[in-house]
């Protein structure tokens, strides 16, 4: 065990969807055909649902609606073993791409799933690909309306398929056209010179050394930071199908799976993590005040 280099409670967090949710590869694109392809969900989040609760430590899973549906018994253990279970979306569908009212339907239809299959409420929500983009502040207003107490999905550095200026750390996004504020946990990015490097999840947890990944929970836990840690199940799936893509994305979506159990555990080791609610303090503190409080 190696002595934690700063007492700060970072965010763990997993999305919970199969290798074929990727979103814009042509060759899994038509979700009629999603139930016909191997799947590598169960297998893989039963195990990291086991290493994560052998280490002690609590998670966030963001669960997608549609497996949800068809492995219920995988958000029961979730549940079981005392961890958060959040919602991901039904389908995996780009919010940028929705309307509210498509959105709110979708939200619906997971928050309903997940519930039914865990028991428990569902309090927050992380878009696919990170999709809430400049022009989708609307995405906040439906998160109010169906009851969710927090967003995970800023990603405060361009990206593909996201990417929004906000603060790095934890804060109340007010720019909801309601100006309801919401709680948000943006993704973690530490700075090197005047970049935003993103370091603590999916394709750039996979390709970085451990040494950088070091750097990156340092820089912003002595900053008083927590990172939030995201991952799939495909980061750990060595034998995930290959299906074509170009090749700058089949780079990204396949470098350094076989390291990534390995990346795992030395973060557990190292570090200290809790749910996203709990790095939020909304397990203590009612989501009006730390709204209030945090706003800045
Ligand atoms: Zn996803």
């Amino acid at each position: 065990m190696v002595p934690n280099d700063a007492p700060i409670t970072n965010a763990l967090s997993f999305d919970i969807e199969d290798w074929f949710h990727m979103v814009e590869i042509d060759a899994v694109a038509d979700s009629s055909q999603w139930p016909n392809l191997p799947s590598l969900v169960e297998r893989y989040t039963e195990w990291i649902i086991e290493t994560v609760t052998n280490a002690n430590v609590q998670a966030t899973f963001f669960v997608l609606g549609w497996v949800a549906e068809r492995y219920p018994k995988l958000v029961k253990l979730m549940v079981d073993h005392g961890h958060e279970v959040a919602t991901h979306s039904y389908w995996h569908r780009k919010v940028y791409e929705l309307t509210p009212d498509d959105f709110h339907d979708d939200l619906r239809r997971s928050i309903a799933v997940i519930e039914d299959a865990g028991g428990k409420p569902v309090r927050g929500f992380r878009a696919p690909s990170f999709s809430i983009t400049p022009g989708s502040e609307w995405a906040f207003d439906v998160l109010h309306d169906v009851g969710l107490e927090y967003d995970a999905s800023l990603f405060p550095a361009p990206r593909g398929h996201g990417g929004y200026p906000c603060p790095m750390e934890a804060h109340a996004f007010t720019k909801a056209p309601s100006g309801r504020p919401l709680p948000e946990l943006p993704m973690s990015v530490m700075r090197i010179g005047t970049l935003r490097i993103p370091f603590s999840g999916g394709g750039y947890l996979r390709l970085l050394p451990g040494g950088l990944i070091r750097h990156g929970f340092n820089q912003l836990n002595r900053a008083g930071i927590p990172v939030v840690v995201y991952l799939h199940p495909r980061d750990f799936a060595a034998d995930c199908p290959r299906v074509p893509m170009p090749l700058k994305r089949r780079f990204k979506c396949y470098v350094g799976l076989a390291g990534t159990k390995d990346k795992l555990r030395m973060l557990l080791d190292r570090y200290q993590f809790d749910t996203c609610a709990a790095v939020l303090g909304l397990n203590e503190t009612p989501p009006d005040t730390y709204a209030t409080e945090t706003a800045r």
